[in-house]
């Protein structure tokens, strides 16, 4: 018996969900697998668990008492859904509801919901295939489509078989529950794929009470689309009644740009200087993945009195969190996506119109409160001509080699006959087997060998995991566990242009400030910028030509800095970043100690400088995982006419990989270059070594068109 608190009560009751919640247990009891689709904001994620509590599942003693686990395609759902959770549960059912993210968690032996990303699922799968702490499992925001949620419905479906086959003859275990949850209606991959479900699951619709949303579609498709949203924010915000702005944007750069930008038209004045110039102040927060979550969950605040929300997001908004109090939606229309070309391999963002569905999604926003706008940044004939009715499921877009890794420790043998909502095409299987293979993680026949049983373990891709096995040399793995873990974490330093100055643009991929320079002065601009080379130059300091070994540098000084905000500022290395890293080293520590005994004695956060033995071995561990990604300085080429003399910039320098790196074979070596980062020390200190070890190529699409690569190290 829970005891819920009025406002929680009313607010509930007011949710389409609950009016279904008989309907919705009645189906849950008689079938192992249930499909239930809603709109947004209908009550799905934050009611379902609960009806499942209220029906005993989860309470230790009832015929279920295995937890309820529902999972999450992002850590900031997982989150936030556990606290509102725990709140509407009141009192007697606070400590009911625990997250569990990759760094973080709350459960403890009362835990009876428990949220957690799709990837911690998929891991607790790897270890118990049953689930038997269970008894029933919520796949929410399934619409989305992301890799760890396809392949956990098919492998779910085959779970929930298991377990039902078992229950029949074992007392003691009992049956599992699968609920999938969907935004959309696009479930017929689920529902009526016999491969996974021979007799299909019941669908549930559940009819939202959306307040209708006027479309406004643009006459024109304009391309600064950010120059336009600051134009319709303005105009919302000067002539339109109350009520939230809720703008969509493609990522962090476009947000923080304009942010600063109506900041300073819409200022919110603190109480002291009652000096208004505008007359309705903007209270704009940004919402996007990179952002700390603390800083994520403020749009869940009621805003200052007197003031205007304005939350600018990518896509975190579409689905996931319903913001409070949206009435009017700016949609760009586009979103960034990573494109990725199964032929060479060559990664690129790409800013693409969004599909039909997520258009809807976005609109939707605005109609939770109350009859609410939709501005629309692009034509009605572009959004008939160019959108497509769904985006393509995650799975038939990005590389596999760690998904079938993981399957594989899952004892999933015969990859091809896994019951995929939608199966990847054969040639990206077998990329993915060919590389697992030449990690030596799978033998010939294709099956799991001992070393990369244990590179299963890690919360690494293959390629960091392999790195970490062979790393034992010179006592190097407390180094090795280092580096893996912060190139795992990503994004470790601010790039230059979120500061407010540009670098040689030309160059620069992924570059989104289209309009707006910042307001930062010319010297202070320069000032900023000689700090920021001064930081990086430092800490490429112990060797000039490795990104890694910057890396380790960043890492082991943060470890030794008292004050480690002060320390990310003077550095321009993000916080959030840097405090992933350490815990990605502790749980990695944690599992060698477990699995490897006797090659790592303990844990150390704070290391000592490597010895030149040490770094030099270290560039070699490192190269061992990326052998592949070789690439050699264009004049060493046999018969190459090419020549060094005049160049200046090591930039300019074309490499060329051991595969092609473009689809079209070509002989012409403007057609087959790849050219360094200039994030690169590499580029920083005008290195122009004749071999390149590199993670990734990513090729500009708005500018050059050239395919850069980011360098990991030399290897002398
Ligand atoms: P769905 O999963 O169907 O999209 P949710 O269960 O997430 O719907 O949301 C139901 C309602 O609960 C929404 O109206 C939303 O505004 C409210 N809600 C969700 N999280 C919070 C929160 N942290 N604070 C206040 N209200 C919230
Ligand atoms: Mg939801």
């Amino acid at each position: 018996n829970v005891e819920r608190a009025e406002d929680i009560q009313t607010a509930r009751l007011a949710l389409p969900v609950v009016a279904e919640e008989q309907q919705i247990m009645e189906a849950i009891h008689s079938n192992p697998c249930v499909v239930i689709c809603g709109e947004t904001g209908s009550g799905k994620t934050t009611q379902v668990p609960q009806f499942l509590y209220e029906a005993g599942y989860g309470s230790p003693g009832s015929p279920t008492p295995g937890m309820i686990g529902v999972t999450q395609p992002r850590r900031v759902a997982a989150v936030s859904m556990a606290k509102r959770v725990g709140t509407e549960l009141g009192e007697g059912g606070k400590d009911k509801v625990s997250y569990q993210i990759r760094f973080d968690g709350t459960v403890n032996a009362n835990t009876a919901i428990k949220f957690m990303t799709d990837g911690v699922l998929l891991r607790e799968l790897a270890e118990d295939f049953l689930l038997s702490k269970y008894s029933a499992i919520i796949i929410d925001e399934a619409h989305e489509r992301s890799i760890n949620t396809d392949i956990l419905i098919g492998v779910m479906s085959r779970v929930v078989r298991l377990r039902e086959t078992m229950s029949k003859k074992k007392e003691e275990t009992k049956p599992l529950r699968l609920i999938v949850m969907s935004a959309t209606l696009r479930v017929s991959d689920f529902v009526q794929n016999t491969t996974l479900f021979s007799t299909p699951p019941p669908l549930l619709k559940i009819d939202a009470r959306q307040h209708p949303v006027t479309p406004h579609f643009s006459r024109r498709t304009a391309s600064d689309y950010v120059e336009e949203a600051y134009k319709k924010v303005c105009r919302i915000n000067r002539r339109l009644p109350p009520g939230g702005i809720l703008v969509f944007l493609t990522g962090q750069n476009e947000i923080l740009a304009l942010q600063r930008k109506l900041k300073q038209v819409f200022p919110v004045k603190s109480r002291q200087h009652e000096k208004r110039t505008e007359k309705y102040p903007l209270h704009v927060l940004p919402l996007y993945s990179l952002l700390p979550t603390r800083e994520q969950l403020k749009v869940f605040e009621q805003p200052p009195e007197g003031t205007r929300l304005c939350v600018l997001a990518t896509n975190v908004a579409e689905t996931s969190l319903t913001i409070p109090g949206i009435r009017y939606v700016v949609d760009c229309g586009r979103s960034k996506e990573r494109h990725y070309d199964k032929t060479t391999g060559v990664q690129s963002f790409r800013i693409q119109w969004i599909s039909k569905a997520s258009a809807e999604q976005r609109a939707g926003r605005a109609g939770r409160t109350g009859p609410g706008h939709c501005y629309k940044l692009y034509s009605s004939a572009i959004y008939e001509t160019e959108f497509e009715k769904y985006a393509k499921p995650e799975l038939l877009r990005m590389p596999i080699e760690g998904v079938v890794l993981q399957m594989k420790a899952m004892n999933i043998d015969t990859i091809v006959n896994f019951p995929f909502p939608s199966p990847p095409d054969r040639q990206s299987l077998h990329k993915a087997e060919k590389l697992l293979g030449y990690l030596r993680a799978i033998a010939s026949d294709g099956a799991l060998t001992e070393l990369g049983r244990t590179m299963s373990y890690f919360p690494l891709s293959p390629r960091f995991a392999k790195i970490l096995m062979i790393g034992q040399q010179h006592g190097c793995l407390p180094y090795v566990i280092a580096i893996v873990s912060a190139l795992s974490v990503g994004d470790i330093f601010i790039p230059q242009q979120q500061l407010g100055f540009d670098a040689n643009d030309e160059e620069e991929q992924d570059k989104d400030v289209p309009s707006f320079s910042s307001g930062v002065a010319n010297d202070a601009k320069s000032k900023l910028r000689s700090s920021y080379f001064r930081a990086h130059t430092n800490f490429a300091a112990m060797d000039p030509e490795s990104d890694v070994i910057k890396l380790l540098a960043v890492v082991c000084a943060f470890e030794y800095e008292k004050n480690a905000p002060d320390f990310c500022t003077r550095s321009f290395i993000r916080l959030k970043a840097m405090e992933e890293t350490r815990k990605l080293r502790q749980q990695v520590s944690k599992i060698v100690m477990d699995n490897c005994p006797g090659v790592l004695p303990s844990f150390q956060a704070k290391l000592p400088p490597p010895s030149k033995l040490q770094i030099k071995a270290l560039k070699q561990i490192v190269a061992a995982g990326f052998i592949d990604n070789i690439a050699i300085r264009a004049d060493l080429l046999p018969n190459s006419d090419f020549k060094l003399n005049h160049i200046k910039q090591s930039t300019q320098i074309p490499y060329i990989t051991l595969f092609p790196s473009s689809a079209r074979p070509s002989d012409e070596l403007s057609e087959r270059s790849v050219f360094l980062h200039q994030t690169s020390v590499l580029a920083m200190s005008n290195t122009k070594p004749e071999y390149v070890i590199y993670s990734e190529l990513t090729q500009s699409v708005s500018g050059s068109g050239k395919v850069w690569m980011k360098p990991l190290t030399t290897i002398k």
